[in-house]
């Protein structure tokens, strides 16, 4: 299997040098040059075995450059002992037709740590195998869970070193302490004046600056990437949703009309995977792409007008607080039938206006797959209350927001078929605003709002946030965006 950039498609490389480099030297982002379809015997065979079996299976069919050992390995260290009950994805039902997707269960209490257990393995697999011995930097940019997951996976690894900046007033406390607590010798931590967009921005334009590739690589360094743009990143998300089709047909749910899937999205990397998993064979009828105040995705599935030149709202469900959703590049790819220069073209609309509009048969394809809603802080915070008093089920911020737009879906189409609706943070990272959505007593420190938390819903707090609370900040500085690359520098001690 070949993987080849969304913008150069003659760039034709391994899933180990995609997985090293992260995003490809022209700016594209690389894509497995076809998607592999699951026969009955595969799902049969799927159905037999446990999640990490089910990891392996999958991972198999797309890093082919790997040996079976060395995928072993990988799966192994990612999901040995880093989840509860050694479950990375349980299901929650919710009456007879929701099902919930539980993503939470692991490090860092979001979903993104089914990813980034994995990546530094698959990652540091594929340099031995592509980048003789360099060391290995990885830039993040974050909105908030990605950072903490990925600082999680990457502490302490050998011949790496991983860098994380977020936008200081764009995380909420929790994940603001997650990060600067972080503890590991190869890590550091940056706030940035700026949102989210800025933080990307940044880091994008850090990667395919030549003149810093250089200095790096004069230390014997190499860049990469563990935000979603990487493949390593995607891939085992899309394992989650075949397990979690496994899973249903287990616990006997009717899916002969097959099944909705939403999902509540920022980058569009957790969505994406889910239409692999359709496209491999599960039976996915709707991608439900929900988005919060920041309606871009919304509004694109709906006019095909992709325009970032709106204001930025921060909201409650800050992980989804972003404008420039780096894994559509990837979907349009696709939608465009691999049309390397129409995705550039596109792409250089987006840098230079903030905008592009997609031809109608992209379109009428995308508005096929998927169906946009959104919904503000207010429907926010109302969907977590009724959701806990018709179903005593808490969900955070982010989960809230598919469940409002899972709501809208059912209304305008009435289509009640089974649906599983990712939910991507524990309520406890959001304490603050899941409580305000149940009580107007709201403590004013943040433990105390956990605990208040616990006792009003009779829910257990996770581990990791529990043990947050005797945690000391060891990061405090606050860069300017515009000085992202001193702060690389810094933190390499490189000049
Ligand atoms: C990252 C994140 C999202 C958005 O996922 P994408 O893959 O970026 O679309 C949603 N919810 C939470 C809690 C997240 O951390």
């Amino acid at each position: 299997m070949n993987y080849v950039s969304t913008r150069n498609n003659s760039v034709k490389v391994s899933s180990a040098f995609a997985i090293a480099h992260g995003i490809s030297a022209e700016g594209g982002l690389y894509v497995p040059e076809s998607i592999p379809k699951l026969s009955a015997e595969d799902f049969a065979n799927l159905s037999e075995l446990d999640y990490k079996g089910k990891a392996e299976y999958i991972l198999k069919k797309y890093l082919t450059d790997f040996s079976n050992e060395e995928i072993s390995y990988c799966v192994k260290g990612a999901y040995t002992g880093s989840f509860d009950d050694e479950k990375p994805a349980a299901i929650a039902q919710l009456g007879s037709n929701i099902n919930i997707l539980e993503l939470w269960h692991g490090p860092t209490c979001a979903f993104k740590d089914l990813a980034l257990q994995l990546l530094p393995y698959l990652l540091t697999t594929s340099t031995k195998k592509v980048s003789d011995g360099k060391k290995t930097v990885i830039l993040v940019a974050t909105s908030g869970d990605t950072g903490k997951a990925a600082l999680e996976g990457f502490k302490d690894v050998e011949n790496t070193e991983i860098i994380v900046f977020y936008p200081s007033e764009g995380v909420s406390p929790m994940q603001k302490l997650q990060m600067d607590s972080q503890k590991g010798n190869n890590v550091h931590v940056c706030a940035i004046k700026g949102n989210f967009d800025d933080a990307q921005t940044g880091v994008k334009k850090i990667f395919t600056d030549d003149e810093i590739k250089a200095t790096l690589a004069q230390n014997g360094m190499e860049f990469s990437s563990a935000n979603s743009i990487n493949w390593g990143r995607l891939v085992p998300q899309i394992i989650y949703y075949i397990s979690a089709y496994c899973d249903m047909l287990a616990k006997g749910d009717d899916l002969s009309d097959g099944f909705n899937v939403v999902v509540p999205t920022g980058n569009f990397g957790n969505i994406l995977a889910a239409y692999y998993a359709k496209e491999m064979g599960v039976p996915v009828n709707k991608l439900i792409c929900a988005s919060n105040a920041n309606r871009v995705l919304t509004d694109f599935i709906n006019t095909g007008v992709y325009d970032r030149n709106r204001d930025f709202y921060t909201t409650m469900s800050p992980s989804m607080d972003i404008l420039i959703s780096s894994n559509l590049e990837r979907m349009l790819y696709i939608l465009a039938d691999g049309d390397d220069k129409y995705i550039t073209e596109l792409q250089n609309n987006l840098s230079k206006d903030g905008k592009f509009t997609v031809n109608d048969t992209v379109l009428s394809k995308l508005q096929n797959l998927f169906y946009g809603a959104c919904c503000d802080d207010n429907g926010t915070l109302e969907t977590i209350k009724n959701t806990f008093d018709k179903y005593g089920y808490l969900c955070d911020t982010h989960t809230a927001v598919a469940v409002n737009a899972y709501e809208q879906y059912l209304q305008q189409t009435g289509d009640s078929r089974l649906v599983l609706i990712a939910s991507t943070a524990s309520p406890y990272k959001f304490a603050k605003s899941v409580i305000s959505a149940l009580s107007d007593d709201i403590p004013e420190s943040e433990f105390d709002t956990v605990e208040a938390l616990s006792g009003l819903t009779n829910t257990t707090v996770p581990t990791p946030i529990a043990e947050l609370k005797n945690a000391t900040a060891r990061f405090k500085d606050i860069f300017d965006k515009a000085d992202m690359y001193n702060a690389v520098c810094k933190c390499l001690k490189i000049d």
